[in-house]
């Protein structure tokens, strides 16, 4: 076992950490207090790599691992973890095509996907489907060589901006094994939009639903050109996703500690540098502590994942639990080791307390984490 990130590891880390600081640190607040999603800054990312980072190079990726995505997305979100979680959400779909879609179907999506010509949108919650997504009723009928679907989904990350939308939608019988995948792209006649949500954060991307009227596509958009395996996509691509929210959540409570300690040493009471007070020592402690053991579980899930160990999905919705939790709580904390000020928007840890609060709602909420975690564990499945 060792613990340390090779040469490439930490280029990959420094180069998007710099990115981060440079190309997205300094609008954060701008973006989020003007509901702003800068796909600009977005698209650049693709120049470097980030649009497909653990797509097989074969398959018009970048051929990295899932650790390095990791690293990647925990450095962009020490920028904005909105941002950095939306450029997630797209490199699970660009993942899923390549993983599931036949060779025309890469051919035809992944260089856009790569290059983020087209971004992308993940479409599986529905207004009465969120945590039991199996339940959707959202429909696709075939109509000769066609299929019509309809029906909503419900807090779309990226809907009305992307351009290319993963969408899964019954074609069978009721439960998990009626449910198909298509690709719908934006301008395709019966898609529509919701209004922009008006969210608690992650105010930098918009959430909408996405209406489906009597969407008419080929035949060559359900992926994989396979009925009824839908929902396996779905389910396997939140692996991969669950690590990388929670890699989201460990860039953005590494921000809120460099701003805590450094806070520490500039701000005086009683006559002494906070630093000095004991009882902060000991919460700087913890907060060291606590962000130590999440990157612990998420690199380990990561590499798991890259072995297809069978404790994958374990580790993932464990490391998913933690990192989300502990990382909103290292945020708080920071917030609170400025006083006053750290609840001004000023210090950005608001910011960061108000953006991390739903990493623990989505990619499945962290009851469903336990859920998936006691399954396993309870199955004798407990290594
Ligand atoms: C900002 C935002 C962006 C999102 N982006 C996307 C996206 O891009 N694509 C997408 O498909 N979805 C997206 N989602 C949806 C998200 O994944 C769901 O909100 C989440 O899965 C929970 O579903 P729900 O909101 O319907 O809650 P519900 O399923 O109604 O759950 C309500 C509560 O009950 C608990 N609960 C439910 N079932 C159980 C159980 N069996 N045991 C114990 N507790 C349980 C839940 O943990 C929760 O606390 C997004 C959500 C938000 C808020």
């Amino acid at each position: 076992m060792n613990f340390a990130l090779n040469e490439d590891q930490t280029a990959i880390q420094d180069m998007a950490l710099t990115f981060a600081k440079e190309r997205i640190a300094p609008s954060a607040s701008e973006w989020d207090e003007k509901s702003h999603f800068p796909v600009d800054v977005i698209r650049e990312t693709a120049a470097l790599g980030m649009a497909t980072i653990y797509v097989p190079a074969d398959k018009g990726g970048s051929g990295l691992s899932r650790l390095d995505g990791a690293l990647i997305f925990e450095a962009l979100s020490y920028g904005c973890p909105a941002i950095a979680s939306y450029i997630s959400i797209h490199n699970m779909v660009a993942w899923m095509v390549s993983k599931y879609g036949t060779s025309e179907q890469n051919a035809a999506w992944m260089p856009k996907l790569a290059s983020m010509e087209w971004l992308s949108s993940y479409c599986l919650t529905e207004p009465g489907a969120g945590s039991d997504a199996a339940a959707l009723t959202t429909t696709a009928r075939r109509d000769g060589g066609d299929y019509l679907l309809n029906g909503t989904k419900q807090f779309i990350s990226g809907a009305g901006a992307a351009d290319f939308y993963f969408i899964f939608a019954r074609t069978g019988a009721d439960g998990p094994g009626g449910i198909s995948a298509f690709v719908v792209m934006k301008d395709t006649p019966g898609l529509s939009f919701g209004a922009l949500e008006r969210k608690m954060g992650w105010n930098a991307q918009p959430t909408r639903q996405v209406i489906m009227d009597n969407v008419r596509v080929p035949a060559a958009n359900l992926v994989g050109g396979k009925e009824g395996v839908g929902f396996r996509f779905a389910m396997s691509g939140l692996d991969g996703g669950r690590i990388n929210i929670g890699a989201c959540s460990l860039g953005a409570a590494w921000n809120a500690f460099d701003k805590a300690r450094g806070y520490l040493f500039e701000r005086k009471a009683f006559g002494k540098v906070l630093a000095d007070f004991q009882v902060l020592q000991f919460k700087i402690a913890d907060m060291a502590t606590d962000l130590d053991a999440a990157r612990l579980m998420i690199y380990r899930a990561a590499d798991a994942l890259d072995r297809a160990d069978p404790q994958a999905s374990k580790y993932s919705a464990m490391g998913k639990k933690y990192a989300t939790d502990l990382g909103f709580e290292i945020c708080n904390e920071a917030l609170q080791i400025h006083g006053g000020y750290g609840y001004l928007k000023d210090y950005g840890l608001e910011k960061l307390v108000r953006d991390l609060r739903v990493h623990q709602i989505l990619e499945g909420t962290n009851e469903i984490m336990r859920v998936v975690i006691s399954r396993k564990v309870l199955s004798g499945n407990n290594a």
